[in-house]
């Protein structure tokens, strides 16, 4: 039996109208703090099919979830990328689609995307300086990217945004460069600090700068914080008269930053994960096998939230099991 009325609501309080989905772990670029030997292939996965995708955003729908975020590894390498967005977009109560992506595909395939359903998109640009670009993720496609983003814009798409990681001597000193960007284009670029995953450390160790390096410049720049939506998430943005875009900050090793906690994951291969860190995930891919589980699905996932901690210990170094964001999708 339906029950309509139940909702994702940790002991905490916190509630998640957001679900991330990650579609494959697989990846083309080898992003230095994410993949810096590309994707390793040691066993071959069998990641979730349409049907198990299908039956996963109904049960999480019915459970007041109303945005779904398609990541990896790299979402767009799957061959069934637009069903999967056509699934998604006829599931009752889901109102938005968003993916986050590396951008390989943009250029050609935004439109057959936004067709399908997609409203909400995401590309990461950790550099607007080509050599580095390329460098750094292993690919010199950063010309195509920004026009494919430039041809997004022309499209019906509720929101663009930018990612990039702040990396300390990378791109740490290039904001004027993203604010050239941001003067006539209604974009937000989010620039998120590196976090520590296992494979990462000296990486971490070598690159990582707090995200008060950027809320200086904003402040010093003129920027100012922007009033919070309800159930925003953990970003900030900072608005500025002159300008259409905004930046987004995303600290999380900030103080407080999981207070404002309302996303789940799934990971390709049908593990919960409560947190991006410190706590393995508990598969429930038995349970999405069929339309007829629904409610099985539906109980397991609200006693497993049950379980969520209150923040994450990556203070403490405390990483928990994620060896990189590709893996259960960041
Ligand atoms: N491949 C897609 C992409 O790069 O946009 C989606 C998957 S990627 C794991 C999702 C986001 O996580 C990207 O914006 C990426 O820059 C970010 N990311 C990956 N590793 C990270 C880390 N260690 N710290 C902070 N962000 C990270
Ligand atoms: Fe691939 Fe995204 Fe990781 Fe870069 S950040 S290696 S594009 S999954």
């Amino acid at each position: 039996m339906n029950q309509p009325h139940r909702q994702l609501v940790d002991p905490h309080g916190r509630k998640f109208p957001y679900l991330r989905l990650s579609l494959t772990d697989v990846c083309n670029f080898s992003c230095d703090y994410c993949l810096p030997d590309g994707y390793q292939c040691e066993n071959k996965k069998d990641f979730l099919s349409l049907n198990e995708i299908k039956n996963t955003v109904a049960a999480f729908a019915e459970l007041g979830t109303h945005k779904i975020r398609l990541t990896g590894g790299e979402p767009t390498l799957r061959k069934d990328f637009i069903d999967c967005l056509k699934i998604i977009d006829k599931t009752p109560g889901i109102d938005q689609i968003a993916l986050t992506t590396n951008g390989y595909k943009l250029q050609n395939n935004i439109k057959s995307w936004v067709d399908a359903g997609l409203t909400h998109l995401n590309v990461s640009v950790d550099t607007l300086d080509a050599n580095l670009f390329n460098s750094l993720t292993g690919h010199n496609r950063l010309k195509e990217i920004l026009q494919g983003i430039d041809y997004a814009l022309t499209l019906p798409l509720k929101k663009i945004k930018l990612n990039a990681v702040l990396l300390k001597n990378i791109n740490s000193h290039q904001f004027d460069q993203y604010t050239v960007l941001l003067k006539d284009k209604d974009i937000s670029i989010r620039f998120i600090e590196l976090m520590q995953t296992g494979d990462n450390f000296d990486y971490f160790n070598r690159y990582h700068v707090s995200a008060q390096v950027l809320k200086n410049y904003l402040f010093e720049n003129g920027w100012t914080v922007k009033l919070k939506e309800e159930a925003s998430g953990p970003a900030i943005e900072y608005v500025h008269p002159d300008y259409q875009g905004s930046f987004g900050v995303i600290a999380p090793y900030s103080k407080h930053f999981c207070d404002t906690c309302n996303r789940l994951r799934m990971s390709s291969t049908g593990e919960f994960h409560l947190c991006l860190f410190g706590e393995k995930g508990f598969s429930v891919r038995e349970f999405m096998q069929s339309s007829s589980q629904k409610e099985i699905l539906k109980s397991t996932l609200c006693q497993l939230l049950s379980k969520k901690r209150k923040q994450h210990f990556l203070h403490d170094n405390d990483t928990g099991i994620t060896p990189n964001l590709s893996s259960i999708g960041g």
